[in-house]
């Protein structure tokens, strides 16, 4: 336990966190490496908040009310808090991920028990927020008084990559032989329905030598099975030692090529971003699994344009046909979303729309949409983000440089109540956000 006086560490007691991980692979790999960075300052992982010095929320902006569960859940922390303070002890809250890169302040303004809100590209910083932390907590102590907002912040979007300030993979990143390796972050598709370019900021690739010097500290710690990561993951586009630019498709030979890996696969992928090569590699490469998860949202061109995906249902359907030519075998998921604003029954009963029956309401086929599906998911309500100007002009360059925030006017990130206000509601949209699987 912490003294709560001096901030410091009991010498004989070790030091434990608990981080709960909400959403998608992508957090779950970000959780692992938030242990990571927090091992070498003595924390051992938590099984429970009641037994943690150090409690880590790890959320996620897509599903529909997805800050009102975390504020709910830190209201439980915070009782926990109060209870360790009346004996004499302390718990650190912090809160990592999307919904701290999108609420920002207002969390500690909500919530002022909580200690730290990190965003997802800075959480390699924590070392140094908590010990930010401990300082704030003996500048406290002075006045007895926890002010709202006294939170450390750090919702940055450095500069520097974040990957390159974690700690090598260890055993403990490899669950019954199978890991997740993250290659790309961000995203600059802008669809409609999704905050991942708010959030996790622009489409960013890691440079190909550090996912294979990632890849083989994975296979050497245990995984036979490595997930390739990314929220637009065959959008990579990774520059290589002799300063090429490898695609996804190249990585994945090079992986391929570890000894002792046995199996790989990528998730999410944007169906813009299948090209020859990675089809290919379906038909060549024989550690990758048979099986693509490759979200569609619709089958209807028009809602597809209302979406902004940049593809139709044809180009969607084109594509399949050549994957099963070079993998016969190749199993397949998608996303579809259902009740999109403006969606009517006969875009719903389109022919390459989920399968059609009678209803004549949104949420009837949202209904009909949940009964079909069975890896897919579905939808009825989200936050609709119009296209601003600057958005559908941006440039479709690739960098391959460290992400930066979203650059243009509305696009930058800001404080939630303004951003709701640019954040214009369409067609009747109701503003809250329902999960939609990135990319
Ligand atoms: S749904 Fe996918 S492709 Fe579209 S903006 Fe989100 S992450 Fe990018």
């Amino acid at each position: 336990m912490t003294d709560v006086r001096t901030g410091t560490k009991s010498q004989w007691q070790p030091k434990r966190v608990f981080i709960r991980t909400y959403g998608c692979q992508m957090n779950v790999y970000d959780s692992d490496r938030m242990a990571d960075v927090l091992r070498p300052l003595g924390y051992a992982l938590s099984q429970s908040p009641e037994q943690a010095d150090l409690v880590v929320l790890n959320t996620c902006h897509i599903r529909e009310r997805a800050s009102e569960k975390v504020y709910s859940e830190l209201g439980r922390l915070r009782d926990l808090k109060l209870e360790r303070r009346r004996d004499g002890a302390d718990l650190t809250i912090a809160v990592a991920g999307c919904v701290a890169q999108a609420e920002g302040e207002e969390i500690v303004q909500r919530q002022p028990a909580v200690d730290i809100v990190v965003g997802p590209q800075a959480y390699h910083r924590l070392p140094e927020l908590l010990a930010r932390v401990v300082r704030k907590s003996d500048e406290r102590r002075f006045d007895g008084r926890r002010r709202p907002g006294a939170g450390v912040l750090d919702t940055d979007f450095p500069a520097e990559s974040k990957f390159d300030h974690l700690p090598a993979p260890s055993e403990a990143d490899v669950r019954a032989g199978s890991a997740f390796l993250s290659i790309q972050e961000g995203c600059d598709k802008f669809c409609t329905f999704c905050v991942v370019p708010y959030t996790r900021g622009a489409e960013y690739s890691r440079p190909a030598t550090a996912v294979l010097q990632e890849a083989r500290g994975l296979v050497a710690a245990g995984a036979i099975e490595l997930t390739l990561l990314g929220q637009n993951v065959n959008a990579y586009h990774g520059e290589a030692a002799d300063g090429s630019t490898w695609g996804l498709a190249r990585l994945i030979r090079e992986i391929a090529g570890i000894e002792g890996l046995v199996r790989i696969r990528y998730t999410t992928s944007h169906p813009r971003d299948m090209d020859d090569d990675l089809i290919a590699a379906h038909g060549e490469v024989p550690q990758l699994m048979p099986y693509l998860h490759l979200p569609v949202q619709s089958g209807s061109d028009r809602i597809l344009e209302a979406m902004n995906r940049s593809h139709g249902r044809d180009h969607f359907r084109r594509l399949v046909d050549r994957l099963r030519v070079v993998r016969p075998d190749l199993a397949l998921s998608s996303d579809f979303i259902v009740g999109f604003p403006g969606e009517t029954d006969a875009d719903f009963d389109d022919p390459a729309s989920p399968r059609p029956t009678p209803s004549s309401t949104a949420a009837g086929r949202a209904r009909r949409g949940r009964c079909w599906a069975t890896s897919s998911t579905r939808t009825s309500r989200q936050r609709v983000l119009p296209r601003c100007s600057p958005c559908s002009e941006r440039s479709s360059a690739r960098s391959t440089t460290p992400r930066s925030a979203p650059s243009c006017r509305c696009c930058s990130p800001r404080p939630a109540a303004s951003r709701d206000r640019c954040w214009a509601r369409v067609r009747g949209c109701s503003p809250s956000t329902s999960r939609a699987m990135p990319a």
